[in-house]
């Protein structure tokens, strides 16, 4: 195919901007997928995507167009817009020639608009501004132009007008698409791919979803992960229209799939580069590897289903290479596995996969961060599990990851939004004004402050209205230290926690209170306790059950009830003294849900 008649585009949105609704119309207008097979956001095929009405994996897809007689080849990748997946939009991008900004013509610019944007701009890619939605009564066209045109520096009559409810504007936008987004470039004869994404069955193995730089494929050819230094051979090649259809060739420009039949997790990389065996190319440079944010300790409910867990896990990294996992053992939980997540929400979507996909019952402790440690040996540890942060005494500094915050809020929220911003240790930066009555602000804080609730009370105080986009910029020092809780006297590290000292007190104090009230009571009384430096610092006392085991005895046999009683209360002080209080795996749930 002649690369002048290709275009390859990306749609980068907030979320619910309606990026997959209009990736619907443009299927629908170019013919692609026929109208009556269509349903709503075609694209998102995971059945937890359909629910929960979010793009979660992007998805590729090939359309055909014709503009004044000549018919174009358009590569549409349409990418998941929140946060924790701005990686996999990093790798959209990478792959595509422009992208078009998508803009919520009721919603406005939001937070999360200006980080995909910021990575287009890295990248150089044209940007064709959109404001969609236009068919909804409260739309605000021309605050949100002026907003558009002061953040792209664009002028207002080149923002496009659309509907992808209606379909309106959208053929103008195709043809857009083609005028003003440069064909791919031609590379040099080698074969070079870039590993944007991959997927995994289980009778072909590994499918690496890729964009060709140079050079072609075809099936059966012998070909090289670069990176991994693996060869294979091509089982199959194809494109997405939107789901896989074998072609015979795949050449330079052209975005497609290649089955590799490997069938072991870790060989397939997004961002490695695919090549032929006997003729390599230059490695594709720039990608970045996603690391983790946030970890959580996960286990079985049984522990016979631990091995089916570590298939699972096993399994799910075959086609989300950003979940990376190791083996650990609880004393109280058995044998699990620390995980590591890119955000709350990829652990959220990893644990529903885990419990639908592979029918397992689960326990996820609370999800922390990751420590830097100097120990007082001069030796520095990365610590990402509560249980393993090492006792006060044994440190001489600790440090923890900061994010730089971008808030987009309506001024009126202003106010209530700067009392929050201290109860999270936040350091506010610059604000500027915008639009009619819009502000953009700045404002540093600890990840572990923002992963305590922080969006979900920035969303409240602000009636729903303030958007957030987070950044990383490097680790600072951290004042926090272990608490650890003691039931019965015994430590129970699923419970163990990281937390900043200024709070110490009230997080041991609300901890007990909280385990008190969902602990259930045991034939015996035992102590709930915090423990921090060593000492105890919160206590609360369960009292014992008092059941009556003589009740449902009719009649007077009285000694029959004394002899009972006996028996019972011999069995308290057996318990009391090796007891050992029962932790239901529904507390460990009820408490995360706090
Ligand atoms: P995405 O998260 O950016 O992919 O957004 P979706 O395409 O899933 O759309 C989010 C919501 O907005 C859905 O409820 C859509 O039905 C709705 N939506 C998307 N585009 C339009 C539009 O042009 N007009 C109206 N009225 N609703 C839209
Ligand atoms: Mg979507």
């Amino acid at each position: 195919m002649s690369l002048e008649l290709i275009r390859n585009f990306s749609i980068v949105a907030h979320i619910d901007h309606g990026k997959s609704t209009l990736a619907d119309r443009m299927l629908e207008i170019t013919g692609t997928i026929a109208k009556r097979k269509m349903k709503e956001q075609v694209l998102d095929q995971m059945e937890l995507e359909r629910e929960k009405g979010i793009t979660i994996k992007m998805q590729p897809v090939r359309m055909v167009y014709t503009l004044n007689d000549t018919t174009y080849t358009l590569n549409l990748i349409d990418t998941p817009g929140h946060i924790d997946f701005s990686y996999e939009v990093s790798r959209a991008l990478k792959a595509v020639e422009g992208v078009i900004l998508l803009i919520d013509g009721t919603q406005g610019v939001q937070a999360q608009t200006l980080s995909t944007l910021e990575m287009a701009r890295e990248l150089h890619l044209p940007i064709i501004p959109v404001l969609n939605k236009i068919d909804l009564p409260n739309v605000r066209i021309q605050d949100v132009k002026n907003e558009i045109s002061r953040l792209l520096l664009c002028k207002e009559e080149d923002i496009l007008l659309v509907s992808g409810k209606t379909g309106d504007g959208v053929a103008e936008l195709l043809s857009k698409i083609i005028t003003s987004i440069p064909p791919p470039k031609k590379g040099d004869g080698k074969l070079q791919a870039i590993v944007f994404d991959f997927d995994y069955s289980n009778h072909q193995g590994v499918i690496v979803y890729v964009r060709l730089f140079g050079g072609s494929v075809l099936k059966t050819d012998g070909l090289r992960f670069i990176g991994a230094g693996r060869d294979f051979i091509a089982q199959d090649i194809g494109i997405f229209v939107p789901e896989k259809k074998t072609t015979s060739i795949l050449s330079a420009g052209e975005i497609g799939y290649i089955v590799t039949g490997i069938k072991e997790p870790g060989i397939a990389q997004v961002g490695d580069t695919v090549t032929k065996k006997r003729d390599e190319c230059e490695p594709v440079s720039g990608y970045k590897t996603p690391t983790p944010v946030v970890w959580a300790s996960v286990y079985p409910e049984g522990q016979d289903d631990f091995p089916n867990l570590k298939q699972a896990l096993l399994r799910l990294k075959l086609s989300d290479s950003s979940l990376s996992f190791e083996e650990e053992t609880s004393g109280s939980l058995g044998r699990g596995f620390r995980c590591g997540f890119l955000g709350m929400l990829h652990l959220e979507i990893v644990a529903e996969r885990l419990k639908r996909e592979f029918n397992l019952k689960l326990i996820l402790a609370t999800p922390t961060i990751s420590y830097e440690v100097t120990k007082t040996d001069g030796t520095v540890e990365s610590v990402y599990s509560p249980a393993k942060f090492p006792d006060h005494g044994t440190y001489t500094s600790v440090r923890e990851p900061w994010v730089r915050l971008t808030i987009i809020t309506p001024t009126h929220y202003l106010g209530a939004i700067s009392q929050l911003l201290p109860l999270h240790e936040g350091l506010s930066g610059e604000t500027e004004l915008f639009g009619d009555d819009r502000a953009k602000f700045t404002v540093c804080m600890p990840l572990r402050e923002l992963m305590r609730n922080f969006f979900d009370e920035l969303k409240s105080v602000s009636s729903g209205y303030a958007s957030l986009s987070y950044e990383f910029i490097g680790m600072r020092d951290a004042d926090v230290t272990r608490m650890d809780i003691l039931i019965a006297d015994e430590p129970t590290t699923a419970f163990t926690k990281v937390i900043a000292e200024r709070r110490a007190q009230k997080e041991a104090q609300d901890t007990v209170e909280r385990l008190h009230k969902v602990l259930p009571r045991e034939m015996f009384s035992f102590k709930i306790q915090a423990k921090i430096h060593g000492r105890i610092v919160a206590s609360r006392e369960m009292s014992a059950l008092r059941k009556d085991v003589t009740g449902y005895l009719y009649g007077g046999d009285i000694t029959r009830k004394m002899k009972l009683r006996e028996k019972q209360k011999r069995g308290k002080k057996k318990m009391k003294e090796g007891g050992k209080v029962n932790i239901p795996h529904d507390v460990f749930i009820k408490l995360l849900k706090e």
